[in-house]
C-alpha cells in the first residue's frame, strides 16, 4: 500500500505519463482539481490514497455491475491464475464465454474474443467492409465507439468531454470514409442511403448511445430507430453493427437488445437483427475483454477460414474468461431486479434533490442505465447534450465528491450502479444530494 497523497502521485503521474492518465476522462480536466488515486475497492465503496472513502457511480466506467472485489469473481480469477496466466491456445473458458453470450442475444451466432471494446468495433468494421466490397461508414454524432481512427469524429466520451471534432493523427481518406449524421434523424439516414448507398458498408450505432449521455433511440410511425437502421441498410445491401460494448447485459439480461430488439417496438410483430454486434466491459468482468459477433456467415469470414485477418496475443484470456464468467454467474433475473430498482431509487433522489434546489435538469434512461443532464429539456442527440449547464454540473461533481461520492467526472457520461448499490449504500447518496443540488444552482 502507497503512502504518497493523491497530490503527490498526480504530480509524479504528469511527468511520466501525458496529462497523468491512462484514459483522457480520468485527468478531471473538464472539472478541474485533482483525480483521486483509488488503492482499494470493495462492493460500491471507494478507497482513495489519501484515506478517503468514496460511494462509487462510476463502476470502472461499466464492467464492475456486481460491484468490486466481488468474491465470486475475485476466487474465479485467483483460481484461474493458479492454473497458468496465459497460453496463447485455445482455452475452455473461452468457448463457456461465448456460448453464454450467445445464448442471451440472439442475432450473435458467432462470437470472438478481443482485449478491449476499441478492437472489437474495428474488428467489426473490417468484416463489414470485407463483406459489402465497400468502404463508406456511417455513424451518429455524438457516439462513441472507442479510438478507432475511423470513428473518431465527432465521437461522445472523452471526445465530447473535451469538446474536441475529432481526433489529430487521422489521415484525410481514413475520415473521408466516416460520415457523420445527427442521432435519431432517419431524413439524414434516408437522403445519405439514396445519395451514396452503394458505397455504404456498414452504419454503426450505439445500440441506445450512452457517450453524450444516455439517448433513448426514437420511436417514430411505431418504428424503433434500431430496426429503421437495420431495415435501411439492407435496402441498400449494407450492414447495421450495433455497438453493446456499454450497454451490453447491463441495459438488461440481453443488453439493449433485450430492450427494442426482438420487435423493434413494444407491439410490432416484424423481428429485426443487426449483423454484427460488439461487446466489452461487463463480459470481462474488470479484466481487459471485448468482443464481436454476429451472423455466422459473416464471422466465417475471419482468417483462419476466410479473408479477412484478426488476432491478439492474448485475446481470450484464460484470467478475463473466469472473471467473465463468473460475473455472468452473478448476473440472474434478481440480479437485475436489483440493478433496476438502484437505478430508479437514485434517479428519484437525483430529480427530487435538483428540483428542491431549483437546478434544471432532465434525467434519460435506457433499461437500468441513466444520465443527468443538466438542462431543462429532453436530450434527443449531440447538440442539445452540448447545450446543458456544463457549469452546474462541475459545481454539483464537486459538492457530491466532496461529500464522499464518486460520479464521472463529465456531463457526458452514464451513470453507473451496481448489485453492491444497496439501500444503505443509496442512503449515503441521498444524504450528499441536497448539499450538492443546492451548489449546483
Ligand atoms: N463502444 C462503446 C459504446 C463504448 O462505450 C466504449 C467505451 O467506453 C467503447 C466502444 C470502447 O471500449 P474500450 O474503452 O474498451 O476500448
Amino acid at each position: 500500500m502507497t503512502s504518497a497523497s493523491s497530490a503527490d502521485l498526480f504530480t509524479r503521474a504528469q511527468k511520466v505519463i501525458p496529462s497523468g492518465v491512462n484514459s483522457p476522462v480520468r485527468a478531471f480536466g473538464s472539472v478541474g482539481g485533482t483525480p483521486p488515486f483509488l488503492t482499494s475497492a470493495k462492493g460500491a465503496l471507494l478507497q482513495d490514497a489519501d484515506g478517503r472513502e468514496y460511494v462509487d457511480l462510476v463502476g470502472s466506467w461499466g464492467p464492475m455491475i456486481l460491484g468490486h472485489a466481488h468474491e465470486g469473481v475475485v476466487e474465479a480469477v485467483r483460481e484461474a491464475a493458479g492454473r497458468g496466466l496465459s497460453f496463447g491456445a485455445p482455452q475452455p473458458g473461452e468457448v463457456t464465454l461465448a456460448e453464454e453470450v450467445i445464448s442471451r442475444i440472439a442475432p450473435v451466432e458467432q462470437l470472438r474474443l478481443v482485449n478491449s471494446g476499441t478492437e472489437a468495433t474495428m474488428s467489426a468494421l473490417r468484416v463489414a467492409r470485407a463483406a459489402t466490397s465497400r468502404d463508406v461508414i456511417v455513424k451518429f454524432a455524438g457516439c462513441y465507439h472507442g479510438h478507432v481512427d475511423a470513428l473518431l469524429a465527432e465521437a461522445g466520451s472523452g471526445v465530447a468531454t473535451f469538446a474536441m471534432p475529432g481526433s489529430a493523427g487521422v489521415t484525410a481518406s481514413t475520415a473521408r470514409d466516416t460520415v457523420v449524421l445527427p442521432y435519431g434523424d432517419r431524413e439524414a439516414v434516408t437522403a445519405l442511403f439514396a445519395e451514396r448507398g452503394s458505397e455504404i458498408a456498414a452504419i454503426i450505432t450505439e445500440a441506445a448511445p450512452a457517450n453524450m449521455g444516455v439517448v433513448t433511440p426514437p420511436e417514430a410511425d411505431g418504428i424503433g430507430f434500431n430496426r429503421f437502421l437495420s431495415q435501411t441498410a439492407h435496402a441498400n445491401g449494407a450492414l447495421l453493427i450495433s455497438d453493446e460494448v456499454l450497454t451490453g447485459f447491463r441495459a438488461s439480461r440481453e443488453g439493449y437488445y433485450g430492450v427494442d430488439g426482438p420487435t423493434g417496438v413494444a407491439g410490432a410483430d416484424d423481428a429485426w437483427a443487426p449483423d454484427l454486434m460488439t461487446f466489452g466491459k461487463v463480459i470481462g468482468g474488470g479484466l481487459p475483454v471485448g468482443a464481436f459477433g454476429g451472423r455466422k456467415d459473416l464471422m466465417g469470414l475471419l482468417a483462419p477460414a476466410g479473408p479477412v485477418y484478426q488476432a491478439g496475443t492474448l485475446s481470450g484470456n484464460p484470467l478475463a474468461t473466469a472473471a467473465g464468467l463468473a460475473t455472468f454467474a452473478g448476473l440472474d433475473e434478481a440480479a437485475y431486479e436489483t440493478l433496476g430498482a438502484a437505478s430508479s431509487t437514485l434517479q428519484q433522489l437525483v430529480a427530487d434533490a435538483l428540483t428542491t434546489a431549483g437546478v434544471p435538469h432532465v434525467i434519460q434512461s435506457a433499461g437500468t442505465l441513466f444520465s443527468v443532464f443538466f438542462r431543462e429539456d429532453p436530450v434527443t442527440g449531440y447538440a442539445d447534450a452540448k447545450a446543458q449547464d456544463t457549469a452546474a454540473f462541475t459545481r454539483f461533481f464537486h459538492a457530491m465528491l466532496e461529500a464522499g461520492v464518486y460520479l464521472p467526472p463529465s456531463a457526458f457520461e452514464a451513470w453507473f450502479v451496481s448489485t453492491a448499490h444497496t439501500p444503505e449504500v443509496l442512503d449515503r447518496i441521498a444524504a450528499a444530494l441536497p448539499g450538492a443540488a443546492k451548489a449546483a444552482a
